[in-house]
Formats: C-alpha cells, structure tokens, sequence
C-alpha cells in the first residue's frame, strides 16, 4: 500500500514527487511488492488530486504495457478528502471500501482484506465485507516519498544513500517550507541541514524586517521556537527538542503573528477531522478549541485556561489513532512556549495581533506561490460543509 494521501497542513512533497516523476514511485511500489512476494498493490491518492491521479494513471500503464510488472497488479484507489484518508489503519477501510475511520490494529497485524472481524463486532465469519483470504494478510505500508527513494537506492546501492545525512537519518528528505516566507516552496534536502537554512533554501526565508516566531512541523508536534531554529532537520534532531519532524512539512509564524490564534486554528483543524470513534479526542478536541477561540477573541478567562488543561490530560485517553496525541502535544507545547501571549489576551479582553493566519490546508504550490484550501473554514465537525 502507498500513501499518497497526503492532508497533513504545510505538506506538499507527495504531489510534488508525483508531479517531478511519477514513474520513480510506480517502480518503488514494484520493487516492494516483489520484494514481499505481494501480487497485488495500491496506490491511495485523494480523489482532488486529479493532475497527480492521471500521472500516476499512465505510468502504471506504461509499466504495464511494457511488460515490467506483469506479475503485480497495480492499482490506483482515489480516497476522500479527509485527514485520515491519511492514516493507515484508516486507509485500509477506505481500499476496502468504507469511511476513513481507524481500525484498532495496525496494518502489519491486520492487513487488507483480511478475514477476521476487528474486535468482534461484525456479525457472520466474514463481516458483509468480501474478503480474499482467511489469513491475517499482513500489509505493507510506505508512503509516496519513501518509495520514491527505493529505485535510486537500488540503482546507486545503500552507501551512497548513507553518504548524505546523518547515522541516524540518512539520505534527503523534501522539505515544505509555507506561512510567513518570501517565495512558499518545495526542495529537497539533506538530512541534518538545520531548519533555519532549510527555511532560507527552501522558502527563501522570511520578509524583509521579519523574524521567525514559530515554526510547526505540520499539526503532529509540539511548535518549534525561535530558539530552536538551528535544530537538524533529522528525526534524532527533532526528537532532542522534544518534537518531531513529521513529513518536514514546516509552517513558519514571523513574529506579528499571534501564537493563541496559531493554536486555535490548528486545534479547530484536528477538532474538525477527528472521527469521534474515541470520545475523548472528539470532545476533547472540540472543548479545547471552543476555550481557544474565547481567548483569542478577547472573552476568555482564566477558566479557559484551566478547562484546556483538565481537557489535554485526557483527550488522547483510549485513542484508536495518532490524531488525539497531536492535539495533547501541539496545543500544550504553545501554552507552555507562549504563556505570555494567553496572559495578554487574557488581560487585554482582545487579541493584540490583527493579523489572521489562514489554515495552509495546502491545494496547490507552484512557483513560489501556494494556494490553501479556502473552503476549509466551512467544514463541521461532522465533515459536511456550511453552505456558502
Ligand atoms: S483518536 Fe480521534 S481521530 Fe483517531 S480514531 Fe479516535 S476519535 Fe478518531
């Protein structure tokens, strides 16, 4: 299975892959399946992403008609548009044929199509869902840029990719720098570059008279400071500023933005996407939200605050998924980073920033320029929309 189902905010490189060279991952995902001995495998793309959908559509074809992956068959699944489209217990639903919500056991445990119900609570042997095997069918999940590397790797062997990056983190990763930069962009880089030269090279850096704030590596982690810009771009780096760096999709904050409505909107973003399977994450999430949104409109009190608390020690209790996790880390490492900021608006009864941040709910970056998803503001909590 490939996810290419890329949601997470200020992450482009999937569909920037796809874009550069479609064919790369076709052969990566190839190469795994004859890897495993797997005869059958599927490419998942949000069914919005049509120009990457047609790419990876022909190239499959191409393959095919060629003779070179006969032997596996390649199939493309085009998915919803919701965040856990992106998540793999999700994702094995949705191949299946059902919403994205996350299954309880992961996909090396309970893999596509396998024959025994979750947890028992689908009637009949097989659950209503028509399935292939009664094995396990443990599945194998990589994403878009994972497998991208796996042609390159076998072509130019292991110690080549060890040669760039560190021990711990070798090879390239590419990087999406959007928010409060100059020219918002895709680029790879060298595993261990610092995040501030990632910013420079990628994002070409903030405005004139502008300094980094905040970053946020996608809505998964705690917000990296502006103290924390030289932290390496690497999986040890991250880890050792207690975040993490998550697709390296990096959504920059300059400083005259404010850090409450930072995380209100992020905190509104998983509140919106999380599937209420877990009532904690889905309550908790909505509460933490509601609290945000009061102080940051000025009506907030110390109450707020201590609700937002009472709520971050429990949101992530019994979670199915990741989602709730990020919710905890995110909005208690901006409360822990920026305890001045929620003292002002406090005090203040009003944002002291005007400056609003939209959600970087990324559609399309190209050329410097990136678009966010506009609607997105509309989306309930129940994943319908308000009308215009
Ligand atoms: S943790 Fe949240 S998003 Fe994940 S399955 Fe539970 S309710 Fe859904």
């Amino acid at each position: 299975m490939c996810n290419g189902s890329e949601g997470e905010p200020g992450t482009f490189k999937d569909r920037a892959l796809l874009r550069a060279n479609p064919y790369q991952l076709v052969e990566g995902v190839i190469i795994a399946a004859f890897a495993i001995g797997a005869d059958e495998a599927y490419i998942c793309l949000k069914s919005g992403f049509t120009r990457e959908i047609a790419l990876v559509t022909s190239a499959v074809q191409d393959f095919q008609s060629a003779g070179i992956c006969t032997d596996c068959t390649v199939n493309i699944v085009a998915g919803p548009d919701e965040y856990l489209f992106g998540e793999e217990k999700a994702m094995l639903e949705v191949i299946e044929g059902k919403p994205p919500l996350p299954r309880w056991f992961p996909p090396y445990v309970h893999g596509l199509f396998a024959a025994e119900p979750q947890e028992g609570w689908e009637a009949g042997p097989h659950g209503g869902v028509v399935r292939t095997t009664d094995e396990p069918n443990p599945t194998l999940v990589n994403n878009v840029e994972t497998l991208s590397n796996v042609p390159h790797i076998l072509a130019r062997g292991a110690d080549w990719f060890r040669s760039m990056g560190t021990d711990e983190s070798p090879g390239t990763i590419v990087a999406t720098v959007v928010g409060d930069v100059i020219a918002p962009d895709v680029g790879e880089v060298e595993m261990g570059t610092p995040l501030r030269a990632v910013i420079d090279a990628v994002g070409s850096g903030v405005r004139p008279g502008r300094c980094v704030k905040a970053v946020f590596s996608g809505v998964a982690n705690p917000v990296v400071s502006a103290a924390q810009l030289d932290v390496p771009v690497s999986y040890e780096g991250f880890a050792g500023i207690d975040s993490g760096m998550g697709s390296a999709g990096f959504i920059v904050y300059d400083d005259t933005a404010c850090m409450v409505d930072a995380a209100y909107r992020l905190s509104r973003f998983l509140a919106i996407e999380s599937c209420g399977q877990c009532l904690p994450c889905k309550l908790g999430s909505g509460a933490i939200t509601e609290h945000l949104e009061r102080i940051e409109t000025g009506a907030g009190s110390d109450a707020d605050i201590e609700a937002i608390g009472q709520w971050l020690e429990r949101v992530a209790d019994g979670n199915r998924c990741y989602l709730a996790v990020e919710e905890r880390d995110l909005v208690s490492s901006v409360l822990r980073a920026f305890p001045e900021e929620f003292v002002d608006h406090i005090e203040q009864q009003r944002c002291p920033q005007t400056d609003e941040r939209p959600i970087p709910k990324l559609l399309d970056l190209v050329g410097g320029c990136a678009t966010y998803d506009e609607s997105y503001w509309r989306k309930r909590p129940d994943w319908t929309y308000d009308p215009e």
